[in-house]
């Protein structure tokens, strides 16, 4: 066998001091001749544990030796077969810990790069292969979707294939989720994310934007009034989390969720060429330390913060951002405060953000969740001088649609209760997938969750339960 080469070929990126300033993307993309390089490090094994990693199982070392071999077309059919958003995974998942995490090459070397392989082969399809045709459905059941991010669109997109006339009712004016809301552009162009939706639409699949199920129409109103078959519930978990702590209310404090949408939905980044402006201070605090977090103060940053802070009360080690949005923010300048818990938000007298109080910690006896846990040091407080304060903390399911609905079981947490291989919940032809069911998860986990709930449904109406 052939020595391979110890390191992954690096993906080219922008440099830190340019890219930090706009909102063009960071990472630049492999060459054909990176992708055949890289392709070449896989040992192509007998037991290619790294598929045991990937949530929707792809095929990693076929579509990679389909690279080497300079089948970009097969490489590409096998990618979209198992994972219908290979453009958008490419660039998000969190790789190291699921299959570069598991691969052989780690126990010696560094895994092979199967992301930035991924996000290679989706890009040469998206920009030099046709779009589909436009199709028509060829079966009389119509099935509705609700909640345009990944679990629903991948189930919209699998239903359509099927043959289902699909329409996705969305509560905001554009499709997406997350992707299009939460992720910024730097990170996920929203033209891949456009490019995808086109697809689906090609494949027959309606989005009506601006419905919000539970208010502008009920659940109960899609089989009674509309005629729907079934229904699958993708709302996600955006509803943010806040700590509880004063000043909260103070001008300048957002939850991440209304920074990042003010910035990427509402396009604040573009203003004056888009309506909506955000006013961003001098010096950011961000609370939290996930993908959230990272998008929020790298944002901040590009809106013109010369300070930009994590302020995280565990350590880095526990830290649950994407590794390389954690190296790619340190590479910009963002200060991380670890071991930092805010106790309280200061103002002026005109109500606007002047400091966030917080008190040091140390780490004690594992918690619950199998972390440790952060403990206060006394007389350790201080404050730290900012304008604004972003929390990044976690959400949970929005429960407007759970309340406007009757027999929908849900966790303690408001998670829907559905079947992990079908996404059936408590109530018959309704099923549910996402961040709506696990909290706030990842992409790939709500795309999986979205294909297993088409097929179920599939079966359903097949009669095939
Ligand atoms: C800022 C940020 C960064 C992230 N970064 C990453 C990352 O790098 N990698 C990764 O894998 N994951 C990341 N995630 C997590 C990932 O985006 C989510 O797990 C994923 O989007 C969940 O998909 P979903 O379809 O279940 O829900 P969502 O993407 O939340 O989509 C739900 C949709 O339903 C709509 N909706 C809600 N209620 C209703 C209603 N009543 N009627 C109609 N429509 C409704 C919402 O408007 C939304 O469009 C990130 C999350 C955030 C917030
Ligand atoms: S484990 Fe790594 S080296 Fe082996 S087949 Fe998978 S990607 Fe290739």
């Amino acid at each position: 066998m052939p020595v391979k080469r110890a390191n992954k070929t690096p993906m080219p990126e922008r440099p830190a001091g340019i890219r930090s300033h706009d909102f063009r993307e960071v990472n630049e993309g492999y060459s054909l001749a990176h992708a055949a390089f890289e392709a070449e490090r896989c040992l192509r094994c007998q037991d290619p544990v790294c598929i045991e990693g990937c949530p929707v199982g792809i095929p990693i070392p076929d579509f990679i030796h389909a690279v080497a071999a300079g089948d970009l077309p097969g490489a590409a059919r096998q990618l979209r077969e198992a994972n219908p958003l290979p453009a958008i995974c490419g660039r998000v998942c969190p790789q190291e810990s699921q299959c570069e995490m598991l691969c052989h090459m780690v126990k010696r070397f560094r895994p092979v790069a199967i992301g930035h392989l991924e996000r290679y082969v989706a890009d040469w399809e998206r920009m030099e292969t046709p779009l589909p045709e436009p199709r028509t459905p060829t079966r009389a059941e119509k099935i509705a979707v609700i909640g345009a991010g990944p679990a629903g669109l991948v189930c919209a997109g699998e239903l359509a294939r099927l043959g289902y006339a699909v329409t996705v009712y969305e509560a905001l004016h554009a499709p997406g989720g997350v992707l299009r809301y939460g992720i910024p552009e730097f990170r996920l162009p929203k033209e891949i994310l456009d490019w995808e939706i086109e697809v689906l639409r090609r494949l027959g699949v309606e989005i009506v934007c601006n419905v919000i199920i539970g208010k502008t129409l009920t659940l109960d109103a899609l089989f009674d009034d509309y005629g729907f078959a079934a229904v699958f519930v993708g709302t996600g978990a955006g509803l943010p989390a806040f700590l509880g702590i004063p000043g909260e209310n103070l001008n300048g404090v957002f939850s991440a969720n209304e920074f990042l949408t003010r910035i990427n939905l509402m396009r604040a980044y573009d203003f004056p060429a888009a309506d909506t402006p955000l006013k961003v201070g001098r010096r950011v605090a961000v609370i939290g330390a996930g993908n959230t977090a990272m998008d929020a103060i790298r944002s901040a940053m590009r809106m013109g913060a010369e300070e930009a802070l994590i302020v995280y009360r565990r350590s880095e080690k526990e830290m649950s951002a994407r590794v390389e949005e954690y190296h790619h923010a340190i590479e910009e300048g963002v200060q991380f405060n670890w071991l930092t818990n805010p106790i309280e938000i200061l103002g002026d007298k005109e109500g606007w953000v002047t400091g966030l109080k917080c008190q040091r910690m140390r780490l004690g006896e594992p918690d619950a969740s199998g972390r440790a846990r952060p403990v206060p040091i006394e007389g350790s407080e201080f404050v730290l001088p900012v304008d604004n304060v972003v929390l990044a903390i976690g959400t949970t399911p929005n429960p407007l649609l759970i309340k406007t609905a009757s027999g929908l079981e849900t966790t303690r947490r408001g998670c829907l209760v559905a079947e992990e291989t079908t996404g059936q919940t408590s109530r018959r032809r309704i099923y549910a997938g996402g961040d709506a069911v696990t909290g706030a998860a990842t992409v790939i986990l709500a795309a999986g969750a979205g294909k297993r709930a088409a097929r179920a449904i599939h079966a359903d109406l097949s009669g095939e339960h």
